[in-house]
């Protein structure tokens, strides 16, 4: 049973996890030392707002903790329906459906929208839990190039025999910082006249003028769109916006709903005044796009090519070790941004995920800009 760890710390793969104290702002402590973190995805510094806090404080003393229950038995409360409904109207599509996770949304809308006799095709850089929603589905899965839509059109043509062709992408990804070409797949969608399948989970909040994500505007011409609700709301959860006919299907067919315990309520009303803050709040998303556009001029200035305007910058190293020695260097001098490896990256391809958050201080980023002076000297 060891060697395979063996192996993986021989490679420079092995993993640990690190116990921190979460402090204010992107504050933590760890291991009796005050460090900034660079790396989690509560874009809009949400987590902490009080707001936020007070709404799942109110629900925690009337729900109580735990939802009890599976949706469809008891465990669908009043704010389920609320936040289901709060959110397909901010997405403007006709039903929302809350699961547990992004992770589990993903895997149930996958195996929900397809079996055996359909073909799914994917980008490459797609998200995991999509990859896996597409294996548990039994549909025939192809996987194209990733943003090589030439490559994808070349698979739909020739999977005309399937019953239905799901396209599947991520609008922001996750580990790359760019962005899927939205034209390119409502075009091919159209063309080939399949389902639509794009995961939002790091747009939602955080692009569009609205905050509706990279995907706002274009919403009627998506099938399903996949949310969290565990990152730029600072909640935990996840969500599909769909037509009616496609979130019944979901209800019916995905395992990952039906078999789960319902969310906790507290989680419910939190996301719903996260939603509120997300529409009627600009000023966070101003504050976080300042603070990329900042910390993406320092990255050009010490040498690294970035070509999207994203939060998620990352930092390409290549190999592993080296990531990781790094990332040891930079939280030496109490910046935290850690190694990214794989199987999350492909191998060789090792790197420090950066990313900005509007709870970053004018203050944190001069501690960035100063530790990685000294690093990448
Ligand atoms: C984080 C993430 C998910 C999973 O969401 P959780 O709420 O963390 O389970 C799904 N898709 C993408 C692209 C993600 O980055």
């Amino acid at each position: 049973m060891i060697e395979e760890l063996e192996a993986l710390q021989a490679k420079g793969l092995y993993r640990r996890l690190r116990t921190l104290s979460k402090g204010r702002g992107a504050r933590a402590v760890w291991e009796g030392k005050e460090i900034l973190l660079f790396c989690g995805n509560d874009y809009l510094g949400l987590s902490q707002h009080p707001r936020v806090v007070e709404a799942a404080e109110k629900a925690l003393r009337t729900h109580g903790v735990g939802a009890g229950a599976a949706r469809l038995i008891s465990g669908t409360s009043e704010l389920h329906t609320e936040l289901e409904k709060a959110l397909a109207s901010f997405k403007e599509k006709e039903r929302a459906l809350v699961f547990g996770a992004g992770y589990l949304a993903n895997v149930g809308v996958l195996s929900a929208l397809a079996g055996e006799k359909d073909l799914i095709l994917m980008d490459k850089l797609s998200h995991a839990s999509l990859i896996d929603g597409a294996r548990i589905s039994q549909a025939a899965l192809r996987v194209f190039p990733h943003k090589n839509y030439e490559q994808c059109e070349r698979i739909l043509k020739k999977g005309a025999g399937f019953r239905r062709r799901i396209l599947v992408s991520d609008t922001l990804f996750s580990m790359d910082g760019d962005l899927a070409d939205l034209t390119e797949l409502i075009r091919l969608k159209k063309k080939y006249d399949c389902l639509l399948v794009l995961d939002d989970a790091h747009g939602i909040g955080v692009f569009g003028r609205g905050g509706r994500g990279v995907t706002e505007g274009r919403e009627a011409e998506i099938d399903v769109i996949v949310g969290t609700l565990s990152k730029a709301f600072g909640v935990f959860g996840g969500f599909a916006v769909s037509s009616h006919t496609l979130v019944e299907r979901m209800i019916h067919f995905s395992r990952s709903f039906i078999f789960a315990t319902a969310s906790p309520p507290l989680l419910l009303a939190a996301s719903l005044e996260a939603l509120h803050l997300i529409q009627e709040a600009p000023g966070l998303r101003e504050r976080l796009w300042q603070n990329v556009d900042r910390v993406k001029a320092f990255l050009t200035q010490i040498g690294f090519a970035l070509e999207t305007r994203s939060p998620i910058l990352p930092l390409l190293i290549g190999e592993e070790k080296e990531a990781v020695e790094v990332s040891e260097a930079l939280l030496e001098q109490g910046i935290f941004i850690p190694a990214i490896r794989y199987p999350s990256v492909p191998k060789g391809k090792a790197r420090l995920r950066l990313t900005v958050s509007a709870a970053h201080t004018e203050e944190d980023l001069e501690r960035l800009f100063s530790g990685l002076s000294g690093v990448f000297k």
